[in-house]
């Protein structure tokens, strides 16, 4: 079977061009470039969709993340907790602003956050925690809440794996991820669940005072054009990207919902194995949005099934190889080997497979039928 694609950009855009091409269009003819009211209309209409009060877009999900740091008044030396297995760009911009970045392990199932070594790291010099809800699926909100205000600690979302996902709190109320912790950050970066044609990313918050500071950060410290309050950066989303955005979001919700269905019909291939461990959901289904669709096989094979799968021109992905405690950059003496466990397991254990919206059933049986193939020799 040709064409199964990690990613397949080419036939999603097909699908909604003309709409695309007008909009692109629209902005072509009143040539404005930047803030143009493409941006504007964008930011609306994700307000609305993630229920939230205020989204500043900006240039790509890295700044977002740097922005809203930047918003916190944070001193050097204050200290984030994140997660030892995620994107680079959660530790890079900690290090970039001189925070100290506290990493602590994983949850075996979820590959998210572990609430007990939370806990375990928290210190008088805790100002933040930063969950990144992995794969797509959301991580425990309400523990990691609790935690930050027992502690009087300020939580930022990395949500750029998870949009539209929602999440049930234990009294069964739904709240849209990125809505939940103080400030969010995300990415439109093209292969993202919400992407662009081109780099793009928003800040998400509720707090109006926040917002302010955001907003005026983003570009360039100012509230009044030449008058610099803050130390900012220049960091936009283009009109055209926004343009693009705009129409995809009105989809957003059915393309997560394609996504969650290729994810069952895997399920339903690999789920009786008792050598594959299937995406665990902790919760409601609609808290994962599969960004990913990850599996662990035995850390010996994992490496020949990567080989077996690229020889059948199944595209795969190893996110992440390496966990944040052992890159090179962040090596640190703070950071022992002995406390990452699980993050040390799963990188050996895990593979992405095909995930988009345009997979087919056939595909995902093709490519759940090759995986077995392997196993069973
Ligand atoms: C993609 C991603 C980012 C960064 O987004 P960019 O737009 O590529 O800068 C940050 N965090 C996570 C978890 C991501 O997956």
């Amino acid at each position: 079977m040709d064409n199964i694609r990690m990613v397949d950009l080419k036939g999603q855009h097909e699908s909604i061009k003309e709409e695309i091409k007008l909009e692109i269009d629209q902005v072509l003819n009143n040539t404005s470039f930047i803030n143009g009211p493409a941006v504007n209309e964008f930011q609306k209409d994700l307000e609305k969709f993630n229920q939230v009060k205020h989204v500043i877009p900006c240039a790509n999900g890295t700044d977002a993340l740097q922005i809203a740091l930047m918003a916190l008044d944070l001193k050097p030396g204050d200290e984030v907790i994140t997660t030892d297995f995620t994107f680079i760009s959660t530790i890079e911009v900690i290090a970039l602003l001189r925070l100290k970045p506290v990493l602590v392990d994983i949850d075996i199932n979820t590959f998210n956050l572990n609430i007990d070594h939370i806990k375990r790291a928290i210190t008088n010099k805790t100002k933040v925690i930063l969950p990144v809800h992995i794969f797509g699926q959301v991580s425990d909100m309400e523990e990691i809440m609790k935690i930050a205000r027992n502690n009087n600690i300020i939580v930022l979302e990395d949500n750029a794996q998870a949009i539209g996902a929602v999440y049930t709190n234990y009294k069964g109320k739904k709240v849209k991820s990125g809505a939940i912790g103080d400030i969010s950050a995300t990415s439109f970066f093209p292969s993202k669940n919400l992407g662009g044609y081109g780099d793009g990313g928003a800040i998400f918050t509720n707090n109006s005072l926040l917002e302010k500071k955001v907003r005026a950060i983003a570009n360039h410290g100012m509230f009044k054009r030449y008058y610099h309050d803050y130390v900012g950066l220049n960091s936009r989303l283009d009109s055209i990207q926004a343009a693009i955005l705009k129409v995809k979001l009105k989809y957003l919700d059915s393309y997560n919902e394609k996504r969650k269905k290729a994810a069952k019909i895997y399920n339903k291939f690999l789920e009786k194995r008792s050598d594959i461990i299937v995406p665990f959901i902790k919760g409601e289904i609609d808290s994962h949005v599969f960004h990913q669709y990850t599996i662990r096989v035995d850390s010996k094979k994992r490496d020949l099934l990567a080989s077996f799968l690229q020889e059948n021109k199944i595209p795969y992905g190893i996110y992440y190889p390496v966990p944040l405690h052992l890159q090179k950059a962040y090596v640190n003496n703070q950071f022992k080997n002995e406390n990452f466990i699980n993050t040390n397991k799963v990188v050996k254990e895990v593979i992405s497979l095909p995930m988009h919206t345009e997979l087919t059933f056939d595909q995902i049986e093709y490519i759940s039928n090759k995986i077995i193939e392997f196993l069973n020799k």
